[in-house]
Formats: structure tokens, sequence, C-alpha cells
């Protein structure tokens, strides 16, 4: 299991569940003190030492749906609902990767939820069964149809990401590859979404032979990642490769490759001056993933 700490996780505050559900014990944690979380749409907003803004509950936009974040030194912590949700929830995005780079770890786990949950209900206004208007509800927690009354509850996809060794000559490799959309030189471990009525496992094997052409087996679970762009459950996993001949579909890759540890353990110290391949970014658990295989192969 990875035991480094991963990027969007440790968000520092008490959900305070039991508030969401009872709207008349909310309400007293929603007035006084409260505090909103600074958002411009999506992007956080920080302040001379970036950390992120927190204003007064009082500067929400009138009528504006509030998201109930949680308990912060025993005060109401709220997220503003903005007008749209993310039309390209792209990590390329340059405002977001400043502000997220410049975050200590507490902040940007709290920052990625906030995110996810209030892209959510902006893109989420209307009711999936029926077509009429929703409501918050549940403290931001769920979505209720003003017209048929069906719930609905905030959305996140399950990823697989996985790394894939193969061992020959008692030398030790990993399969890595790379989207056209990744920066030049760059690549990460294999991905791809966990489709309804397979275990994760599954997932791993049928992405890894789908992208690849490789079989694997003896999958196992490394550790998980929030991840806000827009809202996924990254699922970390190894498994090993049958046989080490790769058949890649262009469709879903550029390219993919064995490398070496010698190859890895480079990458990893050079960044983007590696001369073997430009790693995955720090925030991302393909680094996290990448870390653990060095040091467990060590
Ligand atoms: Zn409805």
């Amino acid at each position: 299991m990875i035991t480094r700490h991963i990027a969007f996780s440790g968000q520092p505050l008490d959900r305070a569940d039991p508030l969401r559900r009872d709207p008349a014990a909310l309400q007293p944690w929603l007035e006084g003190d409260a505090l909103l979380l600074g958002l411009d749409g999506l992007v956080p907003e920080l302040d001379g030492e970036d950390r992120l803004c927190w204003r007064p509950i009082a500067e929400a936009q009138p009528g504006a749906e509030l998201v109930f974040l949680g308990l912060k030194d025993g005060r109401g912590v709220f997220a503003a609902v903005p007008a749209r949700g993310d039309p390209d929830p792209a990590f390329t995005r340059w405002e977001s990767w400043n502000a997220i780079a410049r975050l200590a770890p507490d902040e940007l786990a709290l920052y990625g939820g906030a995110r996810s949950i209030v892209d959510w209900h902006a893109r989420h206004r209307f009711c999936a069964q029926c077509g009429q208007p929703t409501v918050l509800a549940k403290g931001g927690w769920q979505r209720d149809c003003t017209a048929c009354g069906t719930s609905h509850f905030p959305r996140f996809d399950p990823v697989a990401i996985m790394l894939v060794e193969h061992e020959a000559q008692a030398e030790r490799r990993l399969l890595l590859g790379r989207q056209a959309r990744f920066p030049a030189r760059s690549y990460s471990a294999l991905a791809g979404f966990v489709e309804p009525g397979e275990t994760l496992e599954e997932a791993v094997a049928r992405e890894v032979h789908e992208e690849t052409g490789v079989r694997v087996d003896r999958v196992r679970y490394l550790g998980s990642q929030p991840w806000p762009f827009p809202s996924q459950l990254m699922l970390g996993c190894i498994g090993y490769a049958m046989d080490e001949h790769l058949t890649i579909d262009p469709a879903e890759l550029e390219d993919a490759r064995w490398f070496t540890r010698e190859e890895v353990a480079e990458a990893l110290a050079g960044g983007a001056d590696s001369t073997s391949f430009v790693p995955p970014p720090k925030q991302a658990i393909a680094y996290d993933m990448l870390r653990w295989w060095l040091e467990e192969s060590a």
C-alpha cells in the first residue's frame, strides 16, 4: 500500500453529517460568523500567504445555493454553487494549476472536495428523471426534484489507474503510456473508468488489455485519490504482465513502453529535465505509485 500523503486527501473539516440531515439544526451554523470559501467560479482565491480566502457568509450572493462543507474551529463553513459548472474540467487550466501548486496539503484537499461538490450542483440543476428543476437538499449533499421528488446524490466516477510490471532475466520493468494530449515526453500509469458490472480488478485487466494488448494477473490495490477535475475516485493498482508484447490501441494511446527501474528513478529525480521520460505531476496518484514501486522494488 502507498503510505505517502496523496494530494487532495486529508481535508481537515469535521463534516458534521448529522447537521446535514436537519435543516433546523444547520440553520444556526449558517448565521453569525459562518465562513464562505473564496472561489472565483471554480478557481480558489488565495491570500498573500497562499492560503485559501474565507469571507463572511453575508458576502454570498443573495439567493445563492450554499453547500455546507463542515465545521472549522467551531464555525460553519460553506461554499456557494457557481452560476455554471466547469465546461472544460481540465487540470491543465493554468489558473487552477497555479493555485494548486501553492496550496498546503490540507487546504488543497479542502478545495478539491469543495470544487467537486459545487461543480456537481451547478451541472445538475435539472432532474435526470423528469427534466424539471432540482433544488439543493441535505445541506448540499443531495438535490431533490421539485416536480417528481426524485433525490439525486453527488456523483463521482471510479477510475482504475495501474502500474503493470513485467519481470524477465531478473529485471523488473514497468509499462507506462502516453496520450496525445500529454505534454511532450510525458508517460504515466494507464487508466480508465471502471464500468458497470465489473470489479476493480477486472477493470484493470480489461483496460490494460484494451490499450496495450497485455494480459495481467494478480491485480492488487495500492491506494486511492479523490481527483476533483471534475470528480473521480482514482483507484491505484498494480498488475503483473503475463508477457511483454505490446499491441497499442492508437485511439487510446499515442505510445506505451516498458521502462526499467533506473529509467523510472531517473525520471522522478529529474522531473521535466529527465532524459528517460517526464513523470506525472506530484499532485497525481500516478506519481505516488511510481515512488511506491521504486521503494518496493529496491
Ligand atoms: Zn423529477
